[in-house]
């Protein structure tokens, strides 16, 4: 099997990779196995699991990378983040990884928990760039991390390019977008990173958008801006949950064509742990997967 890396830099053959959270039982871990099974066929690159910062969230990404490891022969990458924990946590957390076969790390700072500003642990990391340099120095990982094609909350533009670059000079071979709704968006970020001699593929993340909630939720979480277009499309649609689902996987395969046809080197499927509208939107592609 081709690394990751390797695999990114195939032209014509984009990557396709799936994002779960840790459920938070064994029921829960037994269903996102059946989610990765479901989603088998169509061969993932890779799976990965979030990261959360208090004890009790950290054993459930860990059980879950376990289970997938034990239970799948999907390659599965761990998110990990700094906030709210000291270095030598934060060690333990790569240690963790190591010990489970993991070497794919997204390395991430983390919000605050209070929704206030964030403020590193005094015996902590401050930003994703340093976990970049800590795993790097770790062990054999191969780092990846976020990007934001419609501008982290904290940062602008130009600031967040220049952070990407950051994160690649510190070891990061890759990284993955938080959703968007506009290829534009994406393209812009991509063309500001390569403006500063930035290199790494940049993967798009992709949320299957199937509920009405998820409109305001998705802006409040991400602030990732919806097009008046999209968000027209969908409001129309909100009366029927069945049409719903239709036009926001209609616009989802949409956007996850043009940002491919736009030179995105693969799609990470944000799933919430559900396998049939990812499938779906793969399905419909224009470009299929090549398995
Ligand atoms: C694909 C993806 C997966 C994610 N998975 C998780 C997850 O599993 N768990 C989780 O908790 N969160 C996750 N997140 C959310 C992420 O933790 C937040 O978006 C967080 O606010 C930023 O993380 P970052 O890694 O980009 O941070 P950083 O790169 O550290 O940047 C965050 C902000 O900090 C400031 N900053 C950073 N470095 C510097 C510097 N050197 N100088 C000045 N200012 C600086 C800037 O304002 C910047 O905008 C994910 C995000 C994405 C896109």
């Amino acid at each position: 099997m081709p690394g990751l890396v390797e695999r990114l830099r195939e032209h014509g053959r984009p990557t396709f990779s799936f994002e779960f959270f840790p459920p938070s039982d064994e029921a829960g871990i037994q269903q996102l196995i059946g989610t990765v099974d479901a989603l088998g066929p169509l061969r993932p690159d890779w799976v990965s699991v979030t990261y959360g910062a208090t004890g009790a969230a950290r054993y459930k990404t860990f059980s879950a990378v376990g289970a997938i490891r034990g239970q799948t022969d999907v390659r599965t990458m761990g998110h990990l983040t700094v906030a709210g924990q000291t270095t030598d946590e934060v060690r333990r957390a790569l240690a963790s990884y190591a010990r489970l076969g993991v070497t794919h790390i997204l390395a991430l700072r983390g919000d605050p928990v209070d929704g206030e500003r964030f403020v590193p642990h005094p015996d902590g990391l401050a930003n994703a760039t340093e976990l970049v340099r800590l795993a790097k120095a770790s062990g054999d990982f191969t780092v990846g991390v976020a990007a934001f094609p419609d501008v982290h909350p904290e940062g602008s533009a130009e600031q967040d390019a220049r952070l990407l670059l950051a994160k690649q000079e510190a070891g990061a071979e890759f990284a993955i977008t938080q959703l968007f709704f506009s290829v534009d968006a994406y393209v812009r970020l991509v063309e500001r990173f390569r403006a500063l001699g930035g290199t790494m593929p940049i993967i798009a993340g992709i949320m299957p958008v199937t509920v009405p909630s998820q409109i305001e939720r998705f802006a409040h979480l991400s602030g990732a801006r919806m097009p008046a277009h999209v968000e027209a499309r969908l409001r129309a649609a909100a009366d029927d949950r069945e049409r719903f689902r239709e036009v926001g996987i209609e616009l989802m395969t949409g956007l996850a064509d043009d940002v491919l046809a736009a030179g995105a080197p693969g799609l990470q499927f944000f799933t919430l742990n559900r396998s049939k509208a990812t499938a779906e939107i793969l399905q419909r592609l224009r470009v299929l997967p090549v398995r």
